[in-house]
């Protein structure tokens, strides 16, 4: 297949000052969790994006002084020439490929709050900024900085971009953006200096323009220099001279920089979950700085489609396609769309997991791509794969996500695999989650799967046909694996953190009741102590069909752990909206058919409610009944000839989409990693990176 000419456009080599990209494909910086400590596991990460045709590939945010020190969230640094090793192993890594690398310096002012390096915060004028969520909560406030730490600022500035030359970088960013210090600078109401660097929108850019000039001296012209910076709070404000501050700005500096890389202000809007947000959603923010200057503009807004990519350059909006996740969903995109094969594009679901890992402090992961991350660690090429090592046939139970990623990476290794599902689609748990609020995106996991799967020649499907043991040992795969999934319970939640107790009475209801179509009697009350998407989906779900809901959790926000993939306040809005009741830090103790009564979680203090129907979005336990059924029958086994059962995804340890499909994954990586036939998969040994 050849590339469609409708994306010729895509392709065209764009210059970036005194370097050129081969393309219009720009991983624009973004987290990845590794810092400098993982120096391989990140150079592969990165290296994988410039190898599947991102014509340029960045660093996430590398402190250029310990005043900018992010601890526990994962940062990587360039403090010293010890750091600069650590950073070549990515550079080399992308221009073996034929990309240019970019760095993203950083200074976090007040934002960081320097837990490790105990530094007071730096800021324009000592103004906090006051995190209400515990992760981010701190308790060291920030100084103002002076004439003196604003010097010492661009020569760390100055020495970083010295380094970042030295690490072999092309492109050197100042960042401006997302609450970090040059940001802070550009905020009014935040930046009340009454010296050159405050008052007017002149003098709030003086930073950033000092830092664009150190930057410029440091590399010469040697490298590009980039400026990284969020206009959605400046656009909102009006302009003196121009129709709003973020018009100004630009008007500015506009060719100060070599290339401009726009953005949104926080999180959640940035790297907007698609539960909330369409593709492109940044584009009436950023649509007129191509307008302001002759620089190329490079912008996110989780681009898939090729045909949107194309609108963006052709209508004026953007010169470069930027992607982070869309990159970290499949790093082969670009390449893929040069080989006239986008129909196979693994697009991004917008669901944030990757967000979650920063959060968590560990290297990224993927819902869609189990390979994130793991292209060093585990040697999982995203595109190439070990060949079978016998002719054995594979036999998987469920056509979920674990079940169906499996199968994937099964066949395309050559495997002969029969994946067959009780259930007239396949698609498992998606089948009835994408069809709550906001989810509907998220069905590319079972699309994308299922349209390879269909493409594949050596892959049998059957929908629609319950698997009991006797049908499994009839069929003899020699291999059998269980992806069949986990149910979720009637348990309540106990004063010790862990679910007791089953409430099994009429009118109590799970979300596989809600699945199979059963539609609760109002009022309802929606029980969540599972606290990520679901309990408070489906509060929604019920609302828009006109009940009363009352949406009660164990944690101190609705769908708490949202808060890891920046829906948390999306999900919050979206539920006051619809006009669902929520109380937090309570635990259902009792229900009667007419009441339930709740527990605060710290005093125990009760309190009754009118309900007619409870919802228990709780806990779920494995459906392993088939599993213990087979291992139940030996001799059987051995008749038939299989010589392997084993149970993947929520069959084994229920959990997010994110693990089923990382355990699909590794099952099928690594089932025959021992011996050609093995009686039992070899679990493969566990690579440690370390700091150079
Ligand atoms: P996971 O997230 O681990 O992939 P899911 O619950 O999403 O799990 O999917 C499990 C799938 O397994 C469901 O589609 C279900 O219909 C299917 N399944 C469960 N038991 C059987 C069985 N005995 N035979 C065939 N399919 C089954
Ligand atoms: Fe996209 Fe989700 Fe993967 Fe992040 S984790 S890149 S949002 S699919």
């Amino acid at each position: 297949m050849s590339r469609n000419p409708r994306f010729d456009v895509l392709f065209e080599p764009v210059r970036i000052g005194p370097v050129t990209a081969p393309n219009r494909f720009y991983q624009v910086p973004h987290a990845s969790g590794m810092t400098n400590a993982l120096p391989q596991v990140r150079a592969a990460f990165r290296g994988v994006k410039a190898e599947g045709g991102w014509g340029v590939v960045c660093t996430g945010a590398v402190s250029i002084h310990p005043s900018s020190d992010d601890s526990p969230l994962p940062f990587a640094s360039l403090w010293d020439d010890r750091d600069i090793r650590a950073h070549a192993l990515m550079t080399d890594a992308v221009h073996e490929h034929g990309a240019l690398a970019g760095i993203e310096l950083w200074h976090g002012g007040a934002c960081s709050l320097n837990r490790t390096s105990r530094i007071a915060p730096l800021s324009p004028s000592g103004m906090p900024w006051m995190s209400t969520h515990l992760g981010f909560m701190g308790n060291l406030r920030p100084r103002a900085m002076d004439a003196g730490d604003i010097k010492d600022l661009l020569r760390w500035q100055a020495d970083g971009a010295k380094r970042a030359m030295r690490a072999g970088f092309d492109i050197v960013y100042v960042y401006a953006g997302m609450g970090y210090l040059p940001y802070e600078f550009l905020l009014p109401e935040y930046n009340q200096r009454s010296d050159a660097y405050g008052g007017s929108i002149a003098n709030r850019v003086r930073l950033v323009r000092e830092l664009l000039a150190v930057t410029r001296d440091a590399v010469g012209d040697r490298c590009a220099v980039a400026l990284r910076i969020s206009l959605e709070e400046l656009r909102g404000k009006p302009g003196t001279n121009a129709e709003s501050e973020a018009h100004e700005v630009v008007g500015l500096l506009a060719e100060l920089p070599d290339l401009w890389d726009v953005k949104m202000d926080s999180s959640p809007t940035d790297c907007a979950p698609s539960r909330f947000a369409a593709e492109g959603s940044h584009e009436p923010i950023i649509d007129f700085v191509k307008r302001s200057t002759n620089r190329p503009v490079v912008g996110v807004g989780r681009f898939t489609s090729p045909d949107v990519m194309v609108s963006q350059i052709k209508r004026g909006i953007l010169d470069f396609i930027g992607g982070a996740r869309p990159s970290i969903a499949d790093p082969f995109l670009p390449n893929k769309i040069n080989a006239g094969r986008e129909h196979e594009i693994r697009e991004c679901i917008g669901c944030n997991i990757c967000i979650s890992s920063w959060h968590d402090g560990v290297p990224v992961r993927c819902t869609q791509n189990p390979t994130a991350g793991e292209e060093w660690r585990s040697g999982w090429h995203p595109e190439r794969f070990a060949p079978p090592k016998s002719a054995a046939a594979l036999l998987i139970v469920g056509g979920g996500p674990a079940g169906l990623e499996c199968a994937v990476t099964l066949a395309r290794r050559g495997y002969a695999v029969t994946v067959a599902d009780a259930a007239p689609e396949f698609g498992g748990r998606l089948n009835f989650e994408t069809r709550l609020p906001g989810l509907r995106t998220w069905g590319r996991v079972a699309d994308w799967r299922l349209g390879l799967l269909r493409s594949l020649p050596n892959v049998s499907l059957y929908p629609g046909g319950a698997l009991d043991a006797d049908d499994i040992l009839a069929l003899e795969h020699r291999h059998v694996v269980i992806a069949t999934g986990a149910r979720w319970t009637k348990m309540l939640f106990s004063s010790l953190e862990f679910p007791m107790g089953e409430l099994d009475v009429p009118q109590v209801y799970t979300p596989d009741d809600l699945a199979l179509g059963v539609l609760p009697e109002g009022p309802v009350v929606v029980f969540d102590f599972d606290n990520y998407y679901l309990g408070g989906a489906i509060a929604l779900r019920l609302a828009e069909h006109s009940r009363a809901v009352t949406y009660l959790t164990t944690a101190g926000n609705a769908s708490a752990w949202t808060f890891m993939t920046n829906e948390l306040p999306l999900v919050h809005r979206a539920l006051c909206k619809a006009g669902v009741a929520i109380r937090t830090l309570q635990r259902i103790t009792r229900f009667d058919g007419e009441t339930v009564t709740a527990a605060d979680v710290y005093s125990g203090e009760e309190r009754r409610l009118p309900c007619r129907s409870l919802v228990i979005v709780g806990m779920r336990k494995p459906r392993a009944e088939l599993y213990r059924a087979l291992m139940a029958r030996p001799t059987d086994l051995e008749t038939a000839g299989i010589a392997t059962v084993t149970r993947i995804g929520d069959a084994l340890a229920p959990g997010a989409i994110v693990h089923a499909v990382h355990s699909g994954h590794r099952y099928a990586r690594e089932f025959d990693a021992g011996e050609a036939d093995a009686t039992a998969p070899a679990p493969a040994p566990y690579i440690r990176d370390f700091p150079l």
